[in-house]
């Protein structure tokens, strides 16, 4: 299993207390399924099993949410990492559509299940994305053809309207989206945890599990204290081991991205309670947390190490934006790990062998791991097929080390053509 990118406590563990940890695994026991891996993607899919009454058993290596899934960026919107045009092209305008309503039934699960539990989670309405470039009629088409074609309802804001939001000469044209939300994504993990444990779930933590073997019908799952005997087994642990599963691991590429915090700000920068993101195409992504904090997302790079400085390299990204913001103090700077496929949507799907996997959620896990969990849950227990929807994103090798420097090269690539566009925008 790759090892921790940091171990540097993140606001949201600093706001969130988790109370002890889970026990692991110490003996032999049986299940209906065996879940393998505590992000969003195996504790969404761990509730809806025990809501369909299943014998749920859910390893985690660390603590639940410890990787991507607690330490995110926090905006829900729907979608997938991959822009529904390049999908579109690729199967047609209507199982695109079916895809991208596949998406939107995650975002508002993610809604459901906060206001239902804890209305507090939810932090924000709304998203912002705007350009750094002048817009050249794009935007608009885009948003045009989001209404036609996906019943997405986005607005178009003007340079004007943009910077009376976003008090930055950087930015442009910009879509504004209504329906998106942003959270504190570990406080909602941990609530998704405690309801498939009221359901009858166990989820064990430091619980790494070792292998998967065929036992007559079932699955022997090994974790270094024990086992689960399990009629079914999903695996959902990202980038994070690709040895478990071979067949999704070997599909799916590590991408490091990173996020720091500053003190409580007086500021006349972000003047929106929206999320906002740019649409470069290595972009930042930030929004306004509690007590006037900024919380500033950005960089993506294959390396899975920490890059030293990283407190002061978020900083002057942010000024690199809003000068006006000064001198602020990082307090809370981190590295989290995504899992991308070639193709950049997410593998969810059965193998030959008949086990369960749901991985490679990219930079938009927030609405998908959801819309993945229930998937699964409704194949397993109901025998529904609407998962095979992402059959034509069927996992194929990523390439090994080679396949992430091709990936780290077309990141620099693309950093260099949103320079290239920006100065042409003066
Ligand atoms: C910094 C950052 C910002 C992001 N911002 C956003 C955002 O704003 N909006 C959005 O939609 N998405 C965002 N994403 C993406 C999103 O967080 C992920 O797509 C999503 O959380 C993936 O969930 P997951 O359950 O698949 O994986 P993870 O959350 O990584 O969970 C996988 C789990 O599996 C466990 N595991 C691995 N191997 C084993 C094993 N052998 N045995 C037991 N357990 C194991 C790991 O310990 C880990 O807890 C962001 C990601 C990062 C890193």
């Amino acid at each position: 299993m790759i090892q921790p990118v940091n171990n540097f406590p993140t606001w949201y563990e600093a706001t969130t207390d988790r109370g002890g940890a889970r026990t692991s695994l110490r003996s032999t026991v049986k299940a209906d399924v065996c879940v393998i891996g505590g992000g969003l993607a195996g504790l969404t899919t761990a509730l809806e099993l025990s809501r369909r009454k299943k014998r749920v058993v859910l390893l985690e290596a660390k603590r639940l949410a410890w990787g991507a899934s607690g330490r995110n960026g926090g905006f829900v919107s729907n979608g997938f990492a991959e822009g529904i045009g390049n999908v579109q092209r690729r199967v047609g305008l209507e199982a695109a559509r079916a895809l991208y309503s596949l998406s939107r039934h995650g975002s508002e699960y993610v809604r459901r299940e906060i206001e239902a539990g804890d209305p507090t989670i939810k932090m924000g309405e709304a998203w912002i994305v705007a350009l750094r470039h002048r817009d050249n009629g794009d935007l608009k088409s885009y948003r045009d053809m989001m209404a036609r074609d996906y019943d997405e309802d986005l607005q178009f804001l003007a340079t004007e309207q943009t910077r009376e939001k976003l008090n930055s000469t950087r930015y442009f044209e910009s879509i504004y989206n209504p329906r998106a939300l942003h959270f504190h994504p570990l406080r909602y993990a941990l609530m998704l945890a405690r309801r498939a444990e009221a359901g009858g779930a166990t989820l064990h933590e430091n619980t790494l599990a070792l292998s998967v073997q065929r036992q007559g019908q079932d699955w022997r799952i090994c974790s270094a204290g024990g086992e689960v005997i399990a009629q079914h087994v999903v695996h959902c642990v990202s980038s994070l081991d690709h040895n478990i599963h071979k067949a999704s691991g070997r599909a799916v590429v590590p991408v490091a991205t990173y996020v720091a915090v500053t003190e409580p700000i007086n500021q006349d920068a972000v003047r929106t309670s929206a999320a906002v993101a740019d649409t470069r195409r290595a972009g930042n992504y930030y929004r306004l947390i509690d007590d006037g904090r900024l919380l500033w997302g950005g960089r993506i790079t294959t390396q899975v190490s920490e890059p030293s400085r990283l407190a002061e390299q978020m900083k002057g990204d942010m000024l690199a934006t809003y000068p006006q913001l000064g001198n602020p103090r990082i307090e809370y700077s981190w590295a989290g790990l995504m899992g991308y496929a070639l193709h950049k949507m997410p593998l969810i799907g059965r193998d030959g062998d008949g086990q369960w996997y749901a991985t490679a959620f990219g930079g938009h896990g927030m609405n998908t791991t959801a819309m993945a969990g229930q998937l699964l849950a409704r194949a397993i227990a109901d025998g529904d097929d609407e998962y095979r929807r992402f059959a034509a994103f069927a996992p194929q090798w990523a390439g090994g080390q080679l396949g992430r420097i091709g990936v780290q090269t077309s990141y620099w690539w693309m950093q260099l053509r949103d320079r290239i566009d920006e100065a042409r925008s003066g």
